[in-house]
Formats: structure tokens, sequence, C-alpha cells
């Protein structure tokens, strides 16, 4: 993509992005960040460091290389722009990234507890459970190495007592695995309370995905 094209949609979609974070209640605050990159031009557009989403304006977006070289803008990018770094690195087929301390998956990772495929709902997320990132301090390479280690094929990973966060081919679908992973935490959180959840076989996760995928037309 064009240099210009993609940091213009970019700092526009982390903005936006950024607003919708708050108006669906999956951050407070300053907390969590977004960011989008382009192999083409190895640029990232990340979330500036503590700046309310409200307030950010595309030009406080930050444009970095993968090395965390700043290339365009006046802010300081985010403290966590090793982390988004590390995860374009190890996947190389995503695009966007979206990390947060959203209420139920933080209170999951503040219990060590994986999200487990409780609902297939849990498949935008991949075909198994959220893996749980080893813990390390926030904003560093230890927690960012950790990420990039637990991650595997799946679209999202929790950080240890700290919050989860979610990959996708643009912005838009890790928001998504944002979304089913909140909403799958919390059935999950209530299931404890009340009581052992009742995890998906593989089997039934298998055929769940199937018919995720659009295929099982069984009856045709
Ligand atoms: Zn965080």
């Amino acid at each position: 993509m064009l240099r210009e094209l993609f940091t213009e949609k970019a700092r526009r979609e982390v903005v936006d992005y950024g607003l919708l974070l708050l108006e669906k209640k999956l951050t407070l605050g300053t907390a969590g960040n977004i960011s989008a990159f382009d192999p083409e031009t190895g640029l990232l557009a990340i979330s500036p460091s503590g700046i309310a989403y409200e307030q950010t304006r595309p030009e406080d977006v930050v444009i970095c290389d993968l090395n965390g070289k700043v290339v365009d803008g006046e802010r300081r990018p985010s403290s966590e722009l090793g982390l988004h770094a590390a995860l374009y690195r190890v996947r190389p087929d995503i695009r966007g990234i979206v990390h947060t301390h959203s209420m139920y998956a933080t209170t999951l990772a503040c219990m060590q507890e994986p999200i487990r495929p409780l609902h297939f709902a849990i498949l935008s997320a991949g075909e198994g459970e959220v893996p749980l990132a080893d813990y390390a301090t926030f904003g560093t390479p230890e927690l960012a190495d950790a990420a990039a280690r637990a991650i595997g094929r799946m679209n999202a990973v929790l950080l240890r007592n700290h919050g989860i966060l979610t990959v996708g081919k643009d912005i838009a679908a890790a928001f998504r695995v944002m979304e089913d992973c909140e909403w799958c935490a919390e059935v999950q959180w209530r299931c404890m309370c009340a009581g052992t959840p009742a995890v998906l076989t593989e089997e039934q996760l298998a055929d769940a995905a199937r018919m995720y995928r659009g295929y099982g037309q069984k009856n045709k």
C-alpha cells in the first residue's frame, strides 16, 4: 500500500476504534491500545501514550517501524509498542491488533484461567482455548516475548494479571475478536460463579468450527 494511503487510513481507524472501545465498555481511561501494520511499507500505526481516546486526533497516532523508530508523529507511541511489534513479527498473517483491560477477560487473566471453549462464539479467536501468556511487567520486552510465544495460531491471548490482546486481518477483525472474547469470558466467569463450566469436547468444537467456516451443508 502507498505510504500516505496506509498512514491516513490507519490513523483514522485507530481513532475510530478507540472511541468504539469506550462505547462498548471494553476499556476505561487511557488503558489499552490499538495498531495497524502494513507489510509493504513496514510501517505500524499505534495509539499515542497516555492520551484519552476522546481526545486522540488522527495526527496524534504515531507511525513507527517494527523496531520502534518513530517515522511520523509528534507524540510518544503507546508503552506497549514492543508488544504489538512482537506479534506482527511472529504472525505475518495479521494486520491489526487490539489490546484492552476489558473487565471479564482481565478477571480470568487475574485468575490465571484461559478462556475455555464453552460456547462456539469463541471460534472467532480460533479453534481451542485462548492461551495465557507468562506473567511479565507491562511495557517490557519480556511481556512482548511472552505474548508472542503464547499466541500460537489463535487470534487472542490473555496476559496474566494484566488483560487481553486480539489480532486479525485488520483492526475491525481484531475488534470483533475482542468483543467475542469478552462475551465468552463473562459467560465463563458466570459459570465459574455458579459451579463448574462444561467445556465443549474436541469433537463438538471441531463440528462447530466446520459450521463456522461455512462447511457442513450435509442436507443438500
Ligand atoms: Zn495493558
